[in-house]
């Protein structure tokens, strides 16, 4: 399989180099030239696999050429072992078609666990072989720096470092990250905001001489082996629940777009969805836009569904390329518009024909506490505020008669306890494998504000002997 970008003018890679380049050197984004095609028959065979079974079909022709089945199968297998219930994504029922998808059985509790955890296998697998080295700098308000830390601990060729606004995460988020005392992990405590941390890791990767010198790297969410990895659990869920002789219909609390997107990849591929429901919380940039084909960035608040405080959506590019008919110009185009202006107006027969498919529901903290406490209520089913916003907009948006609902859990209750606790009057325990967290020793290093004190800390990390 051969990746093309978004904006149509940088080199067509293989996966290997796409998983290792993350954003293409036109400024776009990589996406396969073809999608893999699976029968409604072969989509049947997939009944009664299992879930990394399930991943090997999916996942196959997206590494063809790079790695061997049997390469892909040790390391799915390895991957998804690690997770705590024995279904990896197990499905729970809300009402008669309706369905909850629990994403938070993996390491950190959160889905971002699915698709990373495969993602820092294959970035040792894929750099061992070329005799490689990386190091990974990232910021975070939260999750992401969590997950990224725990696919990357102790593999032997990658080291990374995770910035975080020191005092701002939750002690949960926090511990999650610092908690880790494995020798490739650094986490910096930086005396400033979230968008501090990103400015200062955006400018260590601009400049070209330091990257290159140290290697540095990313995981974020544009990185394509972090889409292809969430494909499989739109599959192995529809097929639990009938597919392809049921249409589904997925829900999803959004942010980035890559969870939603990885549903609509799954589509192109053969499986019949109806309809996809995208969540937002009061940053909700993406219900306006399917509300009115123009997106219209705007400022961003806090709420109780930090994952989803987004100004833009970085995964979007990928869709549009897709409505644009493949039409890496035009999409070049309008994603420079919207830089310039804050504002792109989708062409009608477009918009037109993403809302025939996508629709989008936003709920603001005190909706989504009451969401929380009426599903606990009613099917005591206990949700963190970002299931809740997918639970609620999927409600919302599914006609019971035409298909099944899919409603995609992202977090597990015990990673937002104030919140859970504030809408049902009960604190989530953490679940057995992280139950020891607020004991366990911390270690992170305080750092300034300041571009050249985090520039020498990387340099002196990256730069040191390994034994
Ligand atoms: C990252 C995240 C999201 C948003 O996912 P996107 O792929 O960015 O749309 C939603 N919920 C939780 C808990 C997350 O960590």
């Amino acid at each position: 399989m051969k990746y093309v970008s978004t904006r149509g003018n940088a080199p067509v890679l293989s996966f290997d180099d796409v998983l290792l380049a993350g954003l293409a050197r036109d400024g776009g984004l990589y996406v396969p030239q073809s999608w893999p095609q699976f029968s409604a028959s072969q989509i049947r065979a997939m009944r009664g696999l299992s879930y990394h079974e399930i991943a090997i079909e999916v996942m196959a022709p997206f590494v063809e050429g790079c790695l061997s089945r049997a390469e892909l199968t040790e390391l799915v297998v390895d991957t998804y072992a690690g997770f705590t219930h024995p279904a990896v994504a197990p499905l729970k029922q809300l009402g008669r078609n309706q369905w909850v998808l629990e994403l938070f059985h993996g390491p950190t509790i959160a889905f971002k666990d699915y698709a990373l955890q495969l993602v820092g296998r294959l970035f040792d697998h894929v750099l061992k072989k070329r005799g490689q080295h990386v190091t990974i700098v990232g910021a975070t308000s939260g999750d992401t720096g969590s997950a990224a830390i725990e696919a990357c601990r102790d593999r032997d060729s990658i080291d990374i470092v995770i910035l975080h606004p020191h005092g701002r995460t939750s002690d949960v988020q926090r511990r999650q990250m610092t908690s880790v005392l494995s020798d490739n992990v650094r986490n910096l405590a930086v005396n400033g905001t979230f968008d501090d941390c990103q400015d200062m890791v955006k400018a260590l990767f601009n400049d070209h001489g330091f990257r290159d010198t140290y290697n540095l790297s990313a995981v974020n969410s544009i990185n394509w082996a972090r889409v292809m990895a969430q494909i499989v659990y739109y599959f192995a869920s529809a097929v639990a629940l009938g597919s392809p002789d049921v249409p589904m219909t997925f829900s999803v609390p959004t942010g980035n777009f890559g969870n939603v997107f990885a549903g609509f990849c799954a589509r192109q591929m053969g499986l019949p969805v109806e309809k996809f429901i995208v969540g937002s919380n009061s940053n909700d940039i993406l219900t306006r836009f399917f509300e009115t084909g123009v997106m219209n960035a705007d400022g961003v608040v806090p709420t109780l569904s930090p994952s989803m405080d987004i100004q833009v959506s970085s995964n979007f590019e990928r869709l549009v390329f897709h409505y644009l008919g493949n039409d890496g110009v035009a999409v070049g185009k309008l994603m420079d518009e919207f830089r310039a202006t804050g504002r792109m107006d989708m062409p009608q027969g477009a918009y037109g024909a993403m809302r025939e498919l996508f629709e989008g529901y936003r709920y603001n903290d005190d909706e989504t506490l009451a969401v929380m406490k009426v599903m606990r209520a009613q099917t005591g089913e206990m949700l963190d505020p970002h299931s809740a916003i997918g639970v609620a907009a999927g409600i919302r948006g599914h006609s019971y008669k035409r298909s099944t609902l899919i409603a995609l859990a992202t977090a597990h209750p015990a990673k937002f306890p104030d919140a859970v606790e504030k809408a049902t009057g009960i604190r989530p325990p953490l679940p057995d494998h992280m139950a020891d967290l607020f004991e366990r020793p911390e270690r992170f290093d305080v750092i300034a504000n300041d571009l050249a004190a985090v520039r020498d800390y990387v340099a002196t990390f990256a730069g040191r002997v390994r034994t």
